[in-house]
C-alpha cells in the first residue's frame, strides 16, 4: 500500500520545520488565505505562534519514514501512515 502523510491544517503553524528536514521534498507550504473556513486550532496558539502559511503534503508516497518530520512539527500534525499500515504521529521534540 502507499504511504500516506497527511497534515491537520488547523494544527499548522506554518513553522517550515516539516519542510526544512524532509530529505525527499514531501512538504510545501501555501498561504494562510488559501483556507478560509479553516479556524486554527487555540491550543496550538497557546504555545505556538500562527505563521502565514500552511504546510501541504504534496508528495507523500515518496516518503521514505525516516521520522525527521515528525519530532520538528510544532503543531504536532503530521500523521504517517507507512506501507505496512503502521500509523506515525508527530511529537514536538
Ligand atoms: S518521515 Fe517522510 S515526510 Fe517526514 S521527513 Fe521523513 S521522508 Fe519526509
Ligand atoms: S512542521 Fe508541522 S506545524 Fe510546522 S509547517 Fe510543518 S506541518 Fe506545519
Amino acid at each position: 500500500m502507499p504511504i500516506l502523510v497527511d497534515v491537520e491544517l488547523a494544527r499548522c503553524t506554518g513553522c517550515s520545520h516539516c519542510k526544512d528536514v524532509c530529505p525527499v521534498n514531501v512538504f510545501d507550504l501555501r498561504p494562510r488565505d488559501m483556507f478560509t473556513d479553516l479556524v486554527d486550532d487555540p491550543t496550538v496558539g497557546a504555545k505556538f505562534q500562527f505563521r502565514g502559511e500552511k504546510s501541504l503534503s504534496l508528495n507523500g508516497p515518496e516518503c521514505i519514514v525516516c521520522e525527521a518530520c515528525l519530532y520538528e512539527c510544532e503543531g504536532e500534525c503530521i500523521l504517517i501512515t507507512d506501507d505496512e499500515g503502521h500509523v506515525h504521529r508527530s511529537v514536538y521534540k
